[in-house]
């Protein structure tokens, strides 16, 4: 690992143009972690293309740097190329894999391991809760290599950012230790969790609320009460006008529930794919159950897509789940 971050370092030093990529609809460790590193590259004189193929959510606008994301790039031109939280290259977005491959050099940035690593250089560790701790590693040892502390107030409010959503705001069982210790030096540099907490959980739209009041209208749970599952449909999106960023956080109600090992939302974005978010708790791995479907993420989190109808994608991952996780074969209310 020290060895990919020297080689990282040493990529950066010698770059001029970079591109830094998320993955698409970006959550704040995404986010976080290519604004942190835009910033820090600025610093020291590069010039910085960050792209979210999907844009900025609502919630995340305030971000410092948040005006500076594209959501593409006609340019090939880029010496390096960092992709951050990804899982793999295609997660960036397919029409900005082309952008992202012309980089001379491409480096990895990740703690999820299930599909990639991919690229030259590879920042890869599954025991990181979010993407933003490895980003403040390498961004520490670009400040070695500098010979100045590049860790700004901007980059430790984005780099908590990554930290408070990827754990849950610390309640989620991938905290270890080394979190602790990060959130506390990102405080002393500026980053007060309160603030960014309320701006990213208690910032809700009304339309995203009365999603989840029609999720929750929804809701089923398998007969031995395990696996737990809600839809919001094209309908709820086009009555309530609400866009999918705004189901943010919904899937952890469900998996909420007493009992239920694994809560899923269903979603059926009108003109595309149906979304499916799945969580579990720890000794359950929904992480092989997206796979069957060709989606991916961490045991406790994970996700993938379906062709609709919304009808057969929520037969088939039920059943899936069932088989994985429950006792009883038959889902009922
Ligand atoms: P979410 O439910 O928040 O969209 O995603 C949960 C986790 O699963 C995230 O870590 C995300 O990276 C991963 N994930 C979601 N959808 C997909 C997918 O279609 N493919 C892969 N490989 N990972 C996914
Ligand atoms: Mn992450």
């Amino acid at each position: 690992m020290r060895a990919s971050y020297k080689r990282a370092v040493e990529a950066l030093c010698g770059a001029q143009r970079i591109v830094t990529a998320s993955h698409v609809n970006p959550d704040g460790d995404a986010l976080g972690s290519i604004l942190a590193l835009t910033h820090a590259l600025k610093a020291l004189g590069k010039e910085v293309v960050p792209i979210s193929t999907d844009g900025v959510p609502d919630i995340y606008a305030w971000m410092p740097g948040a005006d500076w994301v594209q959501t593409s790039t006609e340019r090939r031109d880029f010496d390096v190329a960092v992709v951050c939280d990804a899982g793999t290259l295609e997660r960036a977005g397919n029409s900005q894999t082309v952008a992202l491959e012309s980089a001379t050099i491409m480096i990895d940035i990740d703690h999820h391991v299930a599909d990639g690593p991919f690229g030259d250089i590879q920042i890869v560790d599954d025991k990181a809760a979010a993407t933003a701790e490895l980003v403040y590693s390498l961004i520490r040892a670009l400040g070695t290599a500098a010979g100045r502390d590049l860790v700004s107030r901007e980059i430790a409010e984005c780099l908590m950012t990554g930290l408070i959503t990827d754990t849950g705001s610390f309640r989620f069982m991938n905290v270890t230790p080394r979190t602790f210790y990060l959130a506390a030096r990102l405080q002393k540099h500026g980053a007060d969790p309160a603030p960014i907490a309320e701006r990213v959980f208690e910032n809700r739209s009304l339309a995203g609320l009365k999603l989840l009041g029609r999720a929750l209208d929804s809701l089923l749970v398998s007969a031995d009460g395990r696996v737990a599952w809600a839809a919001v449909t094209a309908n709820d999106f086009l009555e309530l006008h609400a866009a999918d960023d705004e189901t943010e956080g919904i899937v952890n109600q469900i998996r909420a529930i007493r009992g239920a090992d694994v809560g899923v939302l269903f979603r059926e974005i009108p003109g595309r794919k149906i979304r499916v978010s799945l969580r579990a708790r720890e000794g359950s791995d929904v992480n092989a159950i997206a796979a069957v479907f060709g989606g991916g993420g961490h045991k406790l989190a994970s996700g993938c897509s379906l062709d609709p109808p919304l009808v057969d994608a929520v037969r088939l991952v039920v059943a899936e789940c069932v088989r994985q996780v429950g006792i009883d074969a038959v889902p009922t209310r």
